[in-house]
């Protein structure tokens, strides 16, 4: 049987949108009334190119992964020389050098004491994972601890072990009653990252941990940036007094880096601003530079052996494709092209343009903030947006950002260059004004 439609060269027919539009779910979308998606052939640095020819200027990194931009040498030689070796192999059993080589540096890179570490295949699967160390290392001390503690807009991905400890509202908590297991939230930070630090802020989760500690495994949290639950910035603080709160109650702290981590916000890894380690630690989207889908959740020794010494003997978690090597040896060329370049220089270029071109919108009507941390820029609005609509606008300025509820941002790859990154703002700028 012959198919129409082919994935050799740019072509991308009629039909082929068609039969998208029909049979093809995209993220958060209805099958009934799809919003318009843009056929993309090819991708190079910061640029998109569309089927038509058009070419646009990267705002997302594809959310947050992309951090040396498309079709990288360096990225693509990895790739071929770990396929010239074999794609994948089952990690029960087995080990090989990608994967030790990953975790060498995931463990070396990230902050004392996380030294053991699960590679899985998705950031969902990491929160996962991370949730269930939790719960496990409790079970093998003997004590019954179920509940989760975590601030509100906060996103963790859409599996439902991570989605019970979403935003409630963003993530639609009212739709799973009874199925959710029921966490415990706290207000969400309001102070600001660079404003006047309130210690107030840490009044709810302090009360939360004060009257429910003996049930609560682990408080979960993003460092510093809320991403998808409302583009957030907050204060430093606010995450050194949860490290401190969680030491005296004696409850774990998980840290979400799954956007944060490799060098977006300024810092290798958000944590870094507040000068704290967590006891697990998630990383994914931009561990591979984008390139595929692979995931890593890290623990202290101490976490990995009470586990292991549990009922169960193990730690209960195995993916089919744990370990990918083709995905592990790209996360390795990844690593090491961040780190041999100078990523901090780069980033701290990125914002203090982000800042001069971005800051100034505050003032205008329909613009409640505008913000920027490392190389995140965010315009929040008023009013809800018309995403279709902005969209529609943004590529015809030749840019791609993908706004959502009330969020204009754009966090581009870090090789975007300065006259690359204007047409970003500008584009912003011009729907804004
Ligand atoms: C994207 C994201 C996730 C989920 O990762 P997926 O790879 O989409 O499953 C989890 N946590 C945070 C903070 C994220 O930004």
């Amino acid at each position: 049987m012959a198919f129409s439609g082919n994935i050799s060269g740019h072509a991308f027919s009629d039909d082929d949108a068609d039969f998208d539009r029909r049979h093809i779910w995209h993220p958060y979308t209805s099958m009934t009334q799809p919003l318009p998606v843009y056929p993309v052939v090819s991708a190079h640095g910061a640029v998109l190119t569309l089927a038509d020819g058009r070419e646009l200027v990267d705002g997302m990194s594809s959310w947050w992964a992309a951090i040396h931009g498309y079709n990288h040498p360096v990225l693509n030689a990895a790739v071929t020389e770990q396929l010239s070796q074999m794609s994948h192999v089952m990690f029960g059993g087995i080990t090989h050098p990608a994967a030790v080589a990953l975790c060498r540096r995931l463990v070396a890179i990230t902050p004392e004491p996380l030294e053991c570490v699960f590679p899985a295949d998705s950031g969902s699967v990491a929160v996962e994972v991370a949730l269930k160390m939790a719960l496990q290392y409790w079970q093998a001390r003997g004590e019954k601890r179920h509940r989760i503690i975590t601030p509100r807009h906060g996103y963790h991905g859409d599996t439902f072990g991570a989605m019970s400890v979403c935003d409630p509202q963003n993530s639609m908590h009212s739709l799973w009653q009874g199925y959710l297991p029921d966490h415990l939230f706290a207000d969400a930070p309001q102070c600001g990252f660079d404003e006047e630090w309130r210690p107030e802020d840490l009044h709810s989760v302090e009360n939360l941990l004060a009257q429910h500690h003996h049930e609560v495994a682990a408080v979960i949290l993003e460092p510093v940036v809320q991403g998808a639950g409302g583009m957030r910035f907050y204060h430093p603080e606010y995450l050194k007094g949860v490290r401190s709160l969680c030491d005296h109650y004696n409850v774990l702290l998980i840290c979400d880096e799954i956007a944060t981590g490799f060098g977006r916000t300024g810092k290798l890894f958000a944590c870094e601003h507040a000068g704290i380690s967590p006891d697990i630690m998630c990383l994914g989207k931009a561990i591979t530079g984008g390139y595929m889908t692979l995931s890593a959740t890290l623990t202290t020794r101490h976490i990995a052996d009470t586990i292991s010494q549990g009922d169960a003997g193990c730690f209960m978690h195995g993916p089919t494709f744990m370990g990918n090597p083709l995905a592990c040896a790209t996360a390795v060329a990844s690593i090491d092209l961040l780190l041999s370049g100078d990523w901090a220089a780069c980033v701290k270029a990125i914002e203090t343009q982000l800042k001069s071109a971005l800051l100034p919108l505050k003032s205008r009507s329909g613009i409640r903030d505008a913000r920027v941390l490392g190389t995140i820029g965010v315009i929040e609005t008023e009013e809800p947006v018309n995403m279709a609509e902005l969209q529609r606008r943004f590529v015809d300025a030749g840019v791609w950002i993908r706004p959502f509820g009330r969020l204009i941002y754009i966090m581009p790859p870090y090789i975007i260059t300065a006259a690359q990154l204007e047409k970003l703002t500008q584009a912003i700028d011009k729907v804004t004004a």
